[in-house]
C-alpha cells in the first residue's frame, strides 16, 4: 500500500487537492472531518457525541477519532493506498496511525504539508462559509479551529520530519499548479 497524509491548517485546500489526487492515483480518500459530518447528518450515536465539539471548533478526543479512522481503513481491505486528510491532528493520533499500519505490514510513505498563511486562510473560509454554511466556519469558531491547529496539530510536523517523511508545498496560487507540485512529490515514491 502507498499511503500519504495531506496536512495543513483549516482552509489550506486539503479536501480540494485530495479529490484530484484520488482521481489520478486511485487511492482511497479518508477525511475524518467528512466522516464526522456524515455521522452528524445521519444522527448516529457517534454523531450525537461529537456534534457539539465540532460545532464549537474543538478537536474530537483522540480515542473516538482513532477508532473511527481504523474502522474506515478496515472497510477497504483491497485498497491500493490511502490519502489521510485531517488525520492525524495530534501526535498520539500519528503514533496510533503508525502502529495500526504497521500491524498490517504497511506504513505512511509521505506527508505533504500545504503551506498557507493566516490571512489567506481566513479569507478562504469566509468564502466557503457562504457556499456550505458549515457552522464551524463562522468567525469565532474558525478562530478556535486555528488555535487548535497551532496548539495541537502543528506538533505533528516534527514527528514526521524526524522520520524524514515531510514535504512542504506552497498552498497559495492556482489549484492546478499546486496539484502539479503535489504530484511531483508523490511521483518520487
Ligand atoms: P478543516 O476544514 O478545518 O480542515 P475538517 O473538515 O478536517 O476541517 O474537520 C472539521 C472538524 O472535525 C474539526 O474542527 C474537528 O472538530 C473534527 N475533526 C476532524 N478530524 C479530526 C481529528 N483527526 N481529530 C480530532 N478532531 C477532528
Amino acid at each position: 500500500m502507498l499511503n500519504f497524509v495531506i496536512f495543513g491548517p483549516p482552509g489550506a485546500g486539503k479536501g480540494t487537492q485530495s479529490e484530484k489526487l484520488i482521481d489520478k492515483y486511485q487511492l482511497i480518500h479518508i477525511s475524518t472531518g467528512d466522516l464526522f459530518r456524515a455521522h452528524i447528518s445521519n444522527q448516529t450515536t457517534l454523531g450525537q457525541k461529537v456534534s457539539a465539539l465540532i460545532a464549537d471548533g474543538q478537536l474530537v478526543p483522540d480515542e473516538i477519532t482513532i477508532a473511527m479512522l481504523e474502522e474506515e481503513v478496515d472497510k477497504n481491505p483491497s485498497a491500493k493506498g490511502f490519502i489521510f486528510d485531517g488525520f492525524p491532528r495530534t501526535v498520539p493520533q500519528a503514533i496510533a496511525l503508525d502502529e495500526f499500519l504497521e500491524s498490517k505490514g504497511s506504513s505512511i510513505a509521505g506527508v505533504i504539508a500545504l503551506d498557507v498563511d493566516q490571512d489567506e486562510l481566513t479569507k478562504r473560509i469566509a468564502e466557503r462559509q457562504k457556499l456550505t454554511n458549515r457552522v464551524d466556519d463562522q468567525a469565532d469558531k474558525l478562530q478556535k479551529r486555528i488555535e487548535e491547529y497551532f496548539s495541537k496539530t502543528i506538533h505533528v510536523l516534527p514527528y514526521y520530519e524526524e522520520q524524514q517523511k515531510l514535504s512542504k508545498v506552497n498552498g497559495i496560487g492556482n489549484i492546478d499548479d499546486i496539484f502539479a507540485e503535489l504530484c511531483a512529490v508523490i511521483d518520487k515514491y
